[in-house]
């Protein structure tokens, strides 16, 4: 459920018409719903509770859109943040996270992101390796602390949409081997720097299917268990994101009341406090991009091309995923459906969104939306063939805000410096 809509002919976020943000924003321009980001939270948490999981951490995961009014929005209704990188930690600081609901989570975090962490507090620091437990071991004894922290565990199972967001398998570079996170465990409670505090895992990205989730809860829940066997403490367990959205071509994939029912039966009895970090079911039909058609290439020999002022910096998951975004006219033209090869204008074959999509009839200087674009879209933007970075704006309502301007050309320029022998 979105609140993208058409209203008198016209696709709207709530009650704003993305017409008059494309006209006040120019574009292209991220747009994001307030009540639809607030909606999939509370489905989610009303999901969770209702299976019997207490009262979980729900760390919205930070790289799915980074924007701090989306954290923000979220954080007011209790959310934590998973984060990745110091960058993301701020980001979540300058949301008001609670330092005590957010999670460190990646495999190369370094000491200095490390050290930055331990002071700002964070509830749990997800260890990936061994030789990182022991840099975090060596940075917490430095500050003269302990650091909070969960073992990512690769439970060695097959999911995610595409090879490029499968992360739960044993040739991934993500997390340690059930036997191996044993032994880290129980090595952790030993070393004067570290409180294991529980288990992580996150198996992989836009998952429509729940078994391989469940097979792997079930290998996290055993480990628990053994863990607990050995007189071992372990408070809490991470089941990390990973769940699908319906992105229009593909199967639609379960609910969060489904996926709760799932972990409340393979969980029951456990008695333990549950975190969890989503990304994509949260942020993902929440935003659309808009952007322009500038004009209708139509080739003698019939392919059709649909040139926006929105590229592949500004939307990467086509080009990266091969992703399937669906695309909405901003004001349907009557008419029959034609086909296009939907393109940006940066010097690349990959800035292609599509190609022989049928969508209504367009013109140049129509609006087209890009639907399920607010998950790892502005989050992955960038300013390739120096494109200024996209706008963000935030509705709730009939009100509207500019969450991030767009980069102007002096800003892009002024960041760079002259080498000194050029002067
Ligand atoms: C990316 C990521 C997530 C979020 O994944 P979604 O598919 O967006 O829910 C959660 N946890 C970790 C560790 C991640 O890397």
């Amino acid at each position: 459920m979105n609140h993208f809509e058409l209203k008198d002919g016209e696709l709207t976020c709530e009650d704003v018409p993305l017409k008059t943000i494309a006209e006040a924003v120019g574009t292209p321009v991220y747009v994001y719903s307030s009540a639809t980001l607030e909606r999939h939270y509370t489905v989610l948490r009303d999901a969770l509770r209702g299976a019997g999981l207490g009262e979980p951490l729900i760390a919205f995961a930070v790289k799915a859109n980074s924007n701090v009014a989306v954290l923000r929005t979220l954080a007011r209704l209790g959310a934590g943040a998973d984060v990745v990188s110091e960058g993301e930690i701020r980001r979540a600081l300058a949301a008001a996270v609670p330092p005590e609901r957010i999670v460190f989570s990646g495999v190369g975090k370094t000491a200095g992101e490390l050290a930055f962490a331990l002071n700002a507090k964070v509830a749990e620091i997800n260890v990936e390796s061994e030789p990182e437990l022991r840099l975090v071991d060596q940075v917490a004894q430095g500050l003269g602390t302990r650091a909070r922290i969960a073992i990512r565990v690769n439970p060695d199972v097959a999911a995610g949409g595409h090879a490029k967001i499968a992360t739960g398998k044993a040739e991934n570079k993500f997390g340690v081997s059930l036997a191996e996170a044993e032994r880290l465990y129980a090595n952790a409670s030993n070393a004067a720097g570290l409180t294991p505090v529980g288990l992580a895992c996150h198996i992989g990205s836009q998952i429509t299917d729940l078994a391989p989730m469940e097979a792997a809860f079930s290998k996290m829940r055993g480990l628990v268990e053994r863990l607990r066997d050995q007189g071992l403490t372990v408070e809490r367990l991470d089941l990390g994101g990973g769940l699908g959205v319906p992105y229009f071509n593909q199967p639609a994939p379960p609910g969060p009341v489904d996926y709760a029912a799932m972990i409340g039966r393979v969980m029951d009895g456990l008695d333990i406090g549950f975190a969890f970090e989503p990304g994509r079911v949260i942020a993902a039909n929440a935003g659309v991009l808009v952007a322009r058609v500038m004009h209708v290439n139509a080739r003698p020999e019939g392919r059709r091309f649909l040139v926006l002022d929105a590229a592949m910096n500004d939307l990467l998951r086509p080009a990266m995923y091969e992703a399937y975004h669906d695309i909405r006219p901003v004001r349907p033209r009557p008419g029959e459906p034609v086909a296009y090869d939907v393109v940006g204008p940066v010097c690349e074959t990959g800035d292609t969104f599509t190609r022989d999509r049928m969508l209504p009839p367009l013109e140049g200087g129509d609006l087209i939306a890009f639907m399920t674009a607010g998950a790892y879209g502005a989050a992955m933007s960038s300013e390739y063939n120096s494109r200024p970075l996209v706008a963000e704006v935030l509705v709730k309502g009939a009100d509207y805000a500019v969450v991030r301007p767009r980069e102007t050309y002096e800003a892009m320029l002024a960041r760079e410096r002259p080498a000194p022998w050029l002067q």
